[in-house]
């Protein structure tokens, strides 16, 4: 938990990984107990703050994963996840966490329809657990499930009430995706204004921007980003790890230190352990992100990549490939044959241009290399005898 105290001491802006919780929380996803423990360790070592590990009151593999988690000794934090009662905080404590969420929902449609009880004794079950934990010394996040649809003077009461019974801070849950970056701005700047409290946001993406409201609250002062590999998570999701770390670095100029190489690594392994294939669009880590077809493009990114990418593949693991395909222009085809060592002429590279072209539509797809040798050998036996019909 080292690197968590220093971060926190210093005011830093910190990342929430709860891969293993919110994110195996996703209908059909089961982490293998290896895989938990494995995702961990490659968590800790890109760097991230705190790792939420899991919800221990659930007991069995869940909670000796839990425990083993702690005997690492990681630099991150390990927090375990809780609903706010005594009974699940105290199977926490016996996992030896560091940390402790603690959740309650605090709008009026689940204090109404799922917990069908009263604002009053959402707030006393919340204090009640969060004096217990504090009895024990652990760090509290305490969480407003659906915070985002609730009251917002009933909000200021709830974190108010958790800060005076020891919360160290308030996780802000956008559980359904409704906010969006304007009003996530507006209404965590209020919050901070009321309460003093530190913010995490915990966004989810089902209207496509959980990442966006993400930076959106740190924007208005939050300094904890609740993430997922992958955006794993619930129904569309959460923000994702990769996403928010990169947009942080690279639009606001937060760098946060984590070991950006090793996102390629960490994402294909969780794609793989939770059966959630990365789409080829996917930001940061998809296979397309930092493939380049089109002429002017590809042309572009020859002379100068800092044409079309933003930051180098390398970056985050990936490595930049030029595709050979129906948009193609002459440049890349050059530029393809030269790894081969065949040094085009601009009058040959026109002429396989036409092939290609014809080629990717009959296809539908760009070409492989091997492709291109066959398409380049019948462009040679048709320059050598013009009067062939060719194949
Ligand atoms: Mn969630």
């Amino acid at each position: 938990m080292q690197r968590f105290k220093e971060s926190l001491a210093r005011g830093d802006i910190m990342l929430v990984d709860t891969t293993l919780r919110d994110g195996e929380q996703t209908a059909g996803v089961v982490f293998s107990n290896r895989e938990k423990l494995r995702i961990a360790r490659m968590l800790d070592n890109l760097g991230v703050h705190q790792i939420e590990a899991g919800i221990p009151v659930m007991g069995g593999d869940e909670k000796q994963v839990i425990r083993e988690l702690v005997g690492f000794g990681l630099k991150a934090s390990i927090m375990a996840w809780n609903r706010a009662n005594v009974d699940d905080v105290r199977h926490s404590l016996e996992c030896g966490v560091d940390a402790v969420a603690i959740s309650i929902s605090t709008s009026d449609i689940h204090i109404t329809h799922k917990l069908r009880t009263s604002r009053q004794w959402v707030l006393e079950q919340m204090t009640r657990a969060v004096e217990f934990a504090r009895k024990a010394g652990v760090y509290i996040s305490v969480n407003g499930e659906d915070a985002s649809r609730s009251d917002f003077d009933f909000l200021v009461k709830f974190v108010k009430e958790a800060k005076a019974a020891g919360a160290d801070r308030f996780r802000y849950c956008d559980t359904v995706g409704v906010l969006e970056p304007f009003k996530t701005y507006e209404v965590i700047s209020r919050l901070i204004d009321a309460t003093g409290m530190d913010i995490e946001m915990h966004t989810h993406n089902d209207f496509g921007m959980a990442t966006a409201n993400a930076l959106a609250g740190v924007k208005a002062g939050a300094r904890f980003i609740g993430v997922t590999v992958n955006g794993l998570g619930e129904r569309a999701g959460n923000a994702a790890l990769e996403e928010v770390a990169m947009a942080l670095k690279y639009l606001f100029n937060v760098n946060l230190g984590v070991n950006t190489k090793d996102f390629v690594t960490l994402c294909e392994y969780v794609a793989r352990a939770s059966g959630r294939q990365l789409y080829p669009g996917k930001p940061i880590v998809g296979t397309n992100t930092f493939a380049h077809e089109s002429g002017i493009h590809a042309d572009g990114v020859l002379k100068n990549p800092a044409t079309y990418e933003v930051f180098s593949p390398e970056e985050v693991g990936q490595q930049r490939q030029i595709i050979i395909g129906k948009h193609s222009g002459t440049k890349a085809i050059k530029m393809k044959f030269l790894e081969y060592g065949i040094d085009l002429s601009d009058e040959d590279a026109a002429g396989l241009l036409a092939a290609v072209r014809s080629a990717a539509v009959d296809l539908k797809r760009p070409l492989f290399d091997k492709e291109l040798m066959y398409l380049y050998e019948d462009y040679l036996y048709e320059r050598k005898s013009p009067d062939s019909t060719g194949s």
